[in-house]
C-alpha cells in the first residue's frame, strides 16, 4: 500500500489486556494457581463447576487489582458486585465466568506511553475489572480429539480496558510494554505473554482523517508476544484500508492472529457474536473498599517506573535513554536506587550498572537479584574511579572481575593489592612521557612535522609502559604539552 493511501486514514485502537494474578490459589477456591503443573491436577469440585458448590472470594485478587488501579491513578469503586457471563465452551465447566459487568473494581486512570514521535502521551482507561480465567482446550496434542486442561479454570484475572485512544501499532506496542512493566513492578502478574499469563486483545478500526464517526472495530486475539501485537495490528490496518479503498464496509468481527503466516483469520462475525446474558452472581457477596484499605495497600507499593524515570531525569540528570533503560526492569531500577543512596555520582553509577554489571549478567545468563556484588561496594568502586585512583578501564578489566570473584572484598584494597592505583603525580607521568618519546624518535619527528594524530599512538605507548596506571586525563594534557614543545 502506498504511503499516500495510508496517510488518508486515521487508525483507532483500543486494547483489552488480561493479566493473570500471581496469587497462590485461584479466584474463588483454594485450588492451586500454578502454571506448568500436570494437566487437571490443580482442580477440585469448585474448578470443575459441580452443582451445589460455592465460590469464595480470594482477597489477594482484590488487593492486587487495587494496586494496579492505584498505579494507573484510577478511581477505586467503593461498592462492587459480581456478575455471571454465560457461554458454552468445553473448557468452561460452570458454563459461565464470574466477572464484574456493572461495577468494575477500577474506573478511569491512565497509562503513559510514548507516541510515534517519542513524546509522552497518556491513554485513558475505561475500566479494570476482576474475573476468572477459563480452562484450556488443547487442539494439537492428540490427532483425533481436543484435550481439556482445567488447571487454568478459575485463575484470577484482571482485565484492563483502554479507551480507543491508541493511534498506531507502535503506540499499541508501547502501551502493552508499559502495562507489563507496571504489573511486574507491582508483582501481581509475571507478564509472560508466551505462557499467556498476559494476553492482549486488540480492537482496531480505520476511518478517513477528519471523519466524525469511528469505523467498525475488529477484535484480534491470540498474539503471544508484544511484537506480535504490533504485527497483528499492522496487518489488520492494511487489510481494513484495502477493503475501504475498494468501497467495502468492514464488518465487526473477531479474528485470530496467525504468527507463522502473519495474517488474521475470522473466528466469528457479528451475527454469530455471543449474547452473554449477564446477570448478577448470587453466590458471592458484594465487596466494599474504603479509603483506609486503599491507603494500607498504597503504603505497601514499590516506587513506580514512571516516578523513578522522572526522578532520574529531573533530579539525577540522567538522559532519557539511560533512565528508561534503568527503569525498564524493576530489579535493575531498585538496584540503581540503592546505589544512588550511597553515591551522588549518578551518571557513573548508571554507566557501571548498564555497562559492566549488565554485560556480566547477560554473559552468565543471570538476573539482577542474582548479582553477587552489593550496591554499596559498587558505590565504593565508583568513588575510587571518580577520585582518579583507578581509571574506568582498569576498573572494568581488573577490579570489577576481582570483585566478582570476591564480592565481599573492598575495591580500594583490591586496587592496592594488585598495584593498580593510578599515577596522577606529574613527575612520574613526565618520566613515562620522556621515555616514550625517547623510544620512538621517528614518530616524535613526524609529530614535530605536524602529524598531530600521533598523540593517540604516544598515549597508547604510555599506557603500556605504565601498565595502565597513569591517569589518562592528566597524562593526555601533559603529553600534548610536551610534544608541542619538542
Ligand atoms: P468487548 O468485551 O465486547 O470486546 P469491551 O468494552 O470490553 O468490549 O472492549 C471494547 C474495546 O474496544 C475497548 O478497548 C475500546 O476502546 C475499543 N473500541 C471501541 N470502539 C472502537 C473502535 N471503533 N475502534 C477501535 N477500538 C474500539
Ligand atoms: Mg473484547
Amino acid at each position: 500500500m502506498t504511503e499516500e493511501i495510508r496517510s488518508k486514514y486515521q487508525v483507532v485502537i483500543g486494547l483489552e489486556v488480561h493479566a493473570q494474578m500471581l496469587t497462590k490459589s485461584k479466584a474463588y477456591s483454594s485450588d492451586k494457581n500454578e502454571f506448568g503443573s500436570n494437566p487437571n491436577t490443580n482442580i477440585s469440585v469448585i474448578s470443575l463447576g459441580h452443582p451445589g458448590t460455592l465460590p469464595k472470594m480470594n482477597k489477594k485478587t482484590i488487593e492486587y487489582a487495587i494496586k494496579m488501579g492505584i498505579a494507573c491513578g484510577a478511581d477505586i469503586t467503593p461498592f462492587q458486585k459480581f456478575d455471571r457471563k454465560n457461554y458454552f465452551y468445553p473448557d468452561l465447566p460452570k458454563g459461565y465466568q464470574i466477572t464484574q459487568d456493572h461495577t468494575p473494581i477500577c474506573t478511569n486512570g491512565k497509562i503513559y506511553i510514548k507516541d510515534d514521535e517519542g513524546k509522552e502521551k497518556s491513554i485513558n482507561l475505561t475500566r479494570i475489572h476482576m474475573e476468572e480465567d477459563a480452562g484450556k482446550s488443547i487442539h494439537d496434542v492428540d490427532v483425533h480429539d481436543t484435550l481439556v486442561d482445567l488447571n487454568r479454570a478459575g485463575v484470577p484475572l484482571i482485565e484492563i480496558v483502554s479507551e480507543p485512544e491508541i493511534r498506531s501499532s507502535k503506540e499499541a506496542y508501547n502501551y502493552v510494554t508499559e502495562v507489563r512493566k507496571l504489573v511486574r513492578y507491582l508483582d501481581i502478574c509475571d507478564g509472560n505473554m508466551e505462557e499467556s499469563s498476559l494476553r492482549c486483545d486488540a480492537n482496531i478500526s480505520v476511518m478517513l482523517k477528519g471523519a466524525k464517526e469511528y469505523g467498525r472495530r475488529v477484535e484480534v486475539k491470540n498474539m503471544n508476544s508484544i511484537r506480535n501485537v504490533q504485527k497483528a495490528i499492522e496487518f489488520e490496518i492494511n487489510r481494513q484500508i484495502k477493503l475501504v479503498e475498494k468501497g467495502i464496509i468492514v464488518e465487526q468481527d473477531t479474528r485470530s492472529y496467525d504468527a507463522l503466516k502473519n495474517t488474521t483469520i475470522s473466528m466469528r462475525s457479528k451475527e454469530a457474536a455471543n449474547d452473554y446474558r449477564f446477570f448478577p452472581e448470587p453466590d458471592l457477596l458484594p465487596i466494599t473498599v474504603d479509603e483506609k484499605q486503599i491507603e494500607a495497600i498504597k503504603a505497601e507499593m514499590p516506587a513506580l517506573p514512571r516516578d523513578l524515570f522522572l526522578k532520574y531525569t529531573k533530579e539525577c540528570g540522567l538522559s532519557e535513554y539511560d533512565a528508561s533503560n534503568i527503569t525498564d526492569t524493576k530489579e535493575i531500577a531498585l538496584f540503581y536506587d540503592e546505589m544512588i543512596s550511597f553515591t551522588k555520582k549518578y551518571k557513573g553509577a548508571a554507566n557501571l550498572l548498564m555497562g559492566d554489571v549488565k554485560s556480566f549478567l547477560n554473559e552468565k545468563g543471570l538476573e539482577m537479584n542474582e548479582f553477587p556484588i552489593s550496591a554499596k561496594t559498587l558505590s565504593e568502586l565508583i568513588a575510587i574511579i571518580d577520585e582518579g585512583k583507578i581509571s574506568s578501564t582498569i576498573s572494568s578489566q581488573k577490579v570489577f572481575p576481582a570483585l566478582i570473584e570476591n564480592p565481599n572484598d573492598s575495591p580500594i584494597k583490591i586496587a592496592e593489592r594488585l598495584n593498580l592505583i593510578q599515577d596522577s603525580d606529574e613527575d612520574s607521568i613526565l618520566e613515562y612521557i620522556n621515555q616514550v618519546i625517547k623510544n620512538n624518535p621517528d614518530e616524535a619527528d613526524r609529530y614535530k612535522n605536524g602529524d598531530k594524530k600521533l598523540t593517540g599512538f604516544f598515549m597508547g605507548q604510555l599506557m603500556k609502559i605504565s601498565k595502565g596506571k597513569a591517569d589518562p586525563k592528566a597524562a593526555n594534557q601533559l603529553m600534548r604539552k610536551t610534544l608541542d614543545n619538542l
